[in-house]
């Protein structure tokens, strides 16, 4: 018997159908072909991960005693040995705590995920920096999020702005990235994040603080977390990542937020994926315990300073004349502004033709975007390379 016509699916959800890919990734599929100089992905460089290091904590751990348990399920909150290094390496940035503080997330962008699936209704309003981290963005609008940009200046929020701002929206949370912010390298002064924590403490908001930057400062010096700073200390969930420091295919990152909301964290992170990789995490567990990152991230850090002064050095013969660009003291992105009547969208096919990439800065705003913007990432070529590419987006721009 011939089948019945078969009935229209039922539609996918409405967060599905209005949450679009990112643009980013189909432009990084565009560059990936060898000979383009690319400064558009926000990557890590390939070059410089300790390979020999990973390679023996992985053996390590798969030969020893623990082998088989490094293959087992495991504990949704993640591995005591790895949260008990990553607690001693937040106490010495200046958040005293302890292995009990902390989840283990497969990436920190797990962690944003977790914490949207916990605090976020369909609907809720949700504070963001603008421009700000675009797979951020994306995880708030599958949450259903209603996303409202505070203002902000080349030095992050601006303070008074977000006390009008949450006055007027009644927010459930702020996102920020406080420390060379994707995309823009910008980082929120000592000052500001003290008046960030009042006013959060005042009016009654969840802080969000995505650091996986932070350990990339290249000059001047540190500053305190926001969830270090008075009204902050009940309210923050601060997020940090290995993908920076040690390697981002580990998809390891971490979750720190009082109690309650940990405990709301480790259900939804039970429903997601009920752990990170056991042997993921054993391996880092042992890496920590038996070599010293921090000398590993000094070398990656002084081989980065170099890029981004390389990047520095060559961009104003590169960008037309009138264009404006920051100096991030750390982190892996530079943030420039062409001049009036420039379209940073519209030029990409021509620096794509002239073999050299960037990110057009539209997608990152919340709202109406700035054409005229683009993010420029010096992580993942030699200062040779970044010069010669310069020299392609001078010629490209032109
Ligand atoms: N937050 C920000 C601001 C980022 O730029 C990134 C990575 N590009 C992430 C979170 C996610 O990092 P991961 O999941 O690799 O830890």
């Amino acid at each position: 018997m011939p089948l019945a016509p078969a009935a229209a699916l039922p539609a996918f959800a409405a967060r599905a159908r209005s949450t679009g890919g990112s643009p980013v990734r189909e432009i990084l599929a565009l560059t990936e072909r060898p000979g383009v100089i690319s400064f558009a992905g926000g990557l890590p460089a390939p070059e410089l991960f300790d390979t020999a290091g990973l390679r023996a904590s992985y053996e390590a751990v798969l030969d020893g005693p623990d082998a088989a348990r490094a293959l087992q399920y495991s504990t949704t909150e993640g591995s005591p040995a790895l949260r008990e290094a990553v607690a001693a390496r937040v106490g010495a940035r200046g958040l005293a705590g302890t292995a009990d503080d902390l989840l283990v997330t497969t990436g920190s962008q797990q962690g944003l995920t977790l914490l949207a699936a916990t605090l976020i209704e369909p609907g809720d309003t949700v504070l963001v920096e603008n421009p700000t981290y675009l797979a951020a963005l994306q995880c708030f609008a599958l949450a259903g999020a209603r996303v409202v940009a505070v203002p902000c200046d080349g030095q992050g929020l601006l303070p008074d702005a977000l006390a009008e701002t949450v006055a007027r929206e009644r927010p459930k949370l702020l996102y920020t990235v406080p420390t060379f912010q994707n995309p823009t390298g910008r980082t929120l002064p000592g000052a500001r994040r003290a008046e960030v924590a009042r006013i959060a403490a005042r009016l009654g908001l969840w802080l969000i603080e995505d650091d996986p930057y932070g350990d990339l400062r290249y000059e001047g010096s540190h500053e305190p977390w926001i969830a270090a700073h008075p009204g902050a200390e009940d309210r923050t969930a601060l997020l940090g990542s290995f993908s920076k420091v040690m390697a981002p295919g580990l998809r390891l990152g971490w979750l720190r937020a009082p109690a309650a909301l940990r405990r709301a964290a480790v259900v939804a992170k039970q429903a997601a994926d009920l752990h990170t990789s056991t042997v993921d995490q054993l391996a880092a567990a042992h890496y920590l315990a038996t070599r010293d990152l921090d000398a590993h991230v000094a070398r990656v850090k002084e081989a980065y300073r170099e890029r981004r002064d390389a990047l520095l050095a060559g961009l104003g013969g590169a960008l037309p004349a009138g264009s404006e660009w920051n100096r991030p003291e750390g982190g892996m992105f530079v943030w420039a502004r062409l001049p009036e009547g420039y379209d940073a969208g519209a030029l990409l096919k021509s620096a794509v033709a002239h073999d050299v990439a960037y990110v057009p800065g539209a997608p990152f705003f919340t709202g109406s975007p700035d054409p005229r913007t683009l993010r420029l990432s010096f992580t993942t070529h030699t200062p040779a390379e970044i010069a010669e590419g310069l020299l392609r987006l001078g010629r490209a721009l032109r």
